[in-house]
């Protein structure tokens, strides 16, 4: 059974009740259905809420709290990415840390390949610690801390940042 509650936000969201279930949720701080700048041509972006990191200067410290945001089914964002398939070239996954929910990220990646939708990470981790099932669904890895004194004020945001193009052709890729 459904219930349709809606958030301090506005957001609505879909909340089960009764007998046990074994969903995976995925706890999100925004979404953006228009990304110019995340991924290749249009891309829809997921705000993962949540991250361990807390690098001094974070462009987006409203997503690092764990407890934020608002829980979804991977139902519930793939839906929108379904419906309006044909605008999009590519999803992003950034945030927040996309890594701390690691069944959720892996659960999204497998949904938007099938798809047939790029899909772009952006981690504060290093690529090394990656699990290899994960990093295999990239299509381009953002990965590394944030590093305020080596800000590029570009792509990627600081300089230690490494950016592993994964497909044939993407390091023509016009982000960068
Ligand atoms: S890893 Fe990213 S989201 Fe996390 S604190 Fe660093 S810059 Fe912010």
């Amino acid at each position: 059974m459904f219930t349709l509650k809606e958030s301090k936000n506005g957001h609505f969201s879909f909340l089960r009740s009764g007998g046990m279930n074994k969903m995976t949720y995925v706890r999100i701080g925004g979404l953006n259905d228009l990304s110019f700048v995340d991924g290749k041509g249009i891309c829809y972006s997921i705000f993962f809420q949540g991250c361990k990191k807390r690098c001094d200067g974070c462009h987006n410290p409203e997503f690092q709290p764990f407890e934020g945001g608002l829980k979804y089914t991977i139902h519930e964002v793939m839906k929108p990415i379904i419906d309006k398939r044909y605008w999009y070239e590519s999803v992003a996954f950034i945030g927040g840390e996309p890594l701390d929910q690691p069944k959720a990220l892996l659960k999204l990646l497998q949904k938007v390949k099938e798809l047939g939708l790029q899909r772009w990470l952006y981690t504060g981790y290093e690529a090394e610690e990656i699990p290899k099932e994960i990093y295999d669904l990239c299509s381009v890895i953002i990965a590394g801390e944030y590093i305020k004194e080596l800000s590029t004020n570009g792509f990627p945001a600081s300089s230690n940042q490494k950016v592993l193009y994964l497909e044939e052709g993407e390091k023509n890729c016009p982000i960068t």
